[in-house]
């Protein structure tokens, strides 16, 4: 059972929701949920927490260090955890920790960098003996908000700056994948987190969601999920800053002269993991027409050894998708492109929650599969004639977070990658091609604000200026 932290104590919901296996779709754990006034105190703790804490950036470089070792030594109970509320493979669960670990080490040595600058006071006439010079303030509470794709590595994205910055959180985790959020706390509780500078609350994003974000006392929310809440989250916000990671169509770009023996199994890994539910899956595969036939067959071969099924299984890549009606939706998208004169290349099909790894062709810009972000294995490849016109293509969607350009002529790689308007853009990498340091956000409706703990514990803290005059 797990519970919620307040007031830096476990304390039991109002009410407990039965948590079910994603494959399985067996009982696995229980979810406490919060009532109004524990949500209410969950915040007024963190409040509370954060005015009276005395932690020095090098004591929480410390915690954040230890807080990354104990992730690492719970590797197998994080496998077994992620395997069974996100429906995870053993590999998908062991990148996440991976990452998660290098999330929160990178967030530690960030503790230790976090400064200000001296101000060049005499550059301008009448500072004649004044010093000036800027340091980072925590903000206060940072509400963290968080989807259920990533639940350890996007929750450490948030909480390690939102720490090492000398803030407090308040953490309201997916309810698909809440125990994730559960054993991230007691890490870093057991490392040595003063508990006061963390809450957990579990619950409706409708309800609970809602009622933080109407909540003043918090100073900043980091938000991670769909564009639809992100806008909500922007309004509530007023004058309170955002950090807003979120939805996508990501594009990767095959040009002629790619090479396709490198080209293709980053491909196959960045459209299938995670059964395609990445922010940056590749959802529109755009191939130089010249090369389609090779392309094709290589893809094909590639997507076949790509076995779907149960993530307990080891030689399984792909596993079920977060629910049966998150694939259900997907199928009707894809059935939906069929009907209209597409075409599957391979895959296709569903069993329960587990959808096959797909390649549509002859898709058309209005349907579904190509306009929405379809969050699920499935990727339409798109020949075109023109370096330009595949460009363009990427760029006709509302969102923008990132893509992939595969080619080996430098000219092409640099000229192309500066009219792509995604927040990031990978050359001789797919558009999921994700390391924790980078600058790592979108632009468009995929949101703004950066992740990566350098950018991150900047946004999270205020600048202000201090100056003396002698
Ligand atoms: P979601 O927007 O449905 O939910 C995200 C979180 O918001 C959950 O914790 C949810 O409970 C909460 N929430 C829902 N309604 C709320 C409200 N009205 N007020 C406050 N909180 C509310 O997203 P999801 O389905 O969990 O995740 C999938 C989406 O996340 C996709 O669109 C994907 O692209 C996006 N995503 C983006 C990134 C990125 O870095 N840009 C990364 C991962 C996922």
């Amino acid at each position: 059972m797990s519970k919620l932290l307040i007031g830096g104590e476990w304390v039991d919901g109002m009410s407990a929701d039965v948590l079910r296996d994603k494959y399985r779709d067996e009982p696995y754990g229980e979810m406490a949920v919060a009532s109004p006034e524990q949500v209410d105190a969950a915040v007024a703790g963190a409040e509370d927490g954060v005015w009276s804490s005395t932690l020095s950036p090098y004591d929480r470089y410390r915690f954040l260090l230890r807080a990354a070792r104990l992730v690492e030594d719970r590797m197998e109970e994080c496998v077994a955890l992620m395997r069974a509320e996100a429906g995870f493979t053993r590999a998908d669960s062991e990148n996440e920790v991976r990452r998660c670990v290098q999330t929160l080490e990178l967030s530690a040595e960030e503790a230790k960098r976090l400064n200000g600058e001296l101000v060049p006071m005499l550059a301008a006439s009448g500072a004649k003996n004044r010093l000036g010079f800027t340091i980072h303030a925590p903000r206060g509470v940072i509400c963290a908000i968080t989807p259920f794709n990533s639940p350890l590595n996007t929750l450490a994205h948030k909480v390690g700056p939102a720490l090492a910055g000398g803030n407090a959180v308040v953490i309201k985790p997916s309810n698909l994948t809440p125990l994730s959020a559960v054993l991230l706390c007691e890490v870093l509780l057991e490392a040595g987190l003063p508990p006061s500078l963390l809450a957990l609350v579990h619950g409706s994003g409708r309800t609970i969601g809602r009622q933080l974000l109407a909540d003043q006392r918090i100073a900043f929310y980091a938000f991670t999920g769909s564009t639809a809440v992100g806008r909500e989250i922007q309004q509530a916000a007023g004058l309170r800053g955002v950090q807003l990671e979120l939805g996508s169509i990501a594009s990767t770009i095959v040009l002629a002269d790619a090479d396709l023996d490198m080209a293709i199994p980053k491909i196959v890994n960045a459209g299938f993991r995670k059964a395609g539910q990445v922010c940056t899956s590749v959802q529109r595969l755009l191939v130089d027409r010249r090369i389609v036939g090779e392309f094709s067959e290589k893809l094909v071969a590639g997507v076949k050894a790509t076995k779907a099924g149960d993530p307990a299984h080891p030689d399984t890549i792909v596993g079920p998708m977060i629910s049966l009606a998150h694939a259900e939706r997907a199928e009707a998208w894809v059935a939906e492109a069929l009907a209209g004169g597409a075409e599957i290349l391979v895959g296709g099909k569903r069993e329960g929650a587990v959808f096959e790894p797909t390649v549509l062709t002859g898709v058309d810009p209005s349907m579904k599969v190509v306009c929405e972000e379809i969050f699920a294995p499935v990727i339409s490849l798109i020949p075109f004639d023109r370096a330009d016109e595949a460009v363009e293509q990427a760029n006709a969607s509302p969102f923008g977070l990132a893509a992939g350009l595969f080619t080996s002529n430098i000219h092409s790689a640099l000229r192309l990658s500066q009219r792509l308007r995604f927040g990031g853009v990978h050359i001789n990498e797919a558009s999921s091609a994700r390391v924790d340091v980078m600058p790592f956000g979108g632009v468009k409706d995929s949101g703004f604000g950066r992740e990566g703990p350098a950018y991150a514990i900047r946004e999270m803290t205020e600048e202000r200026l201090i100056t003396v005059s002698y």
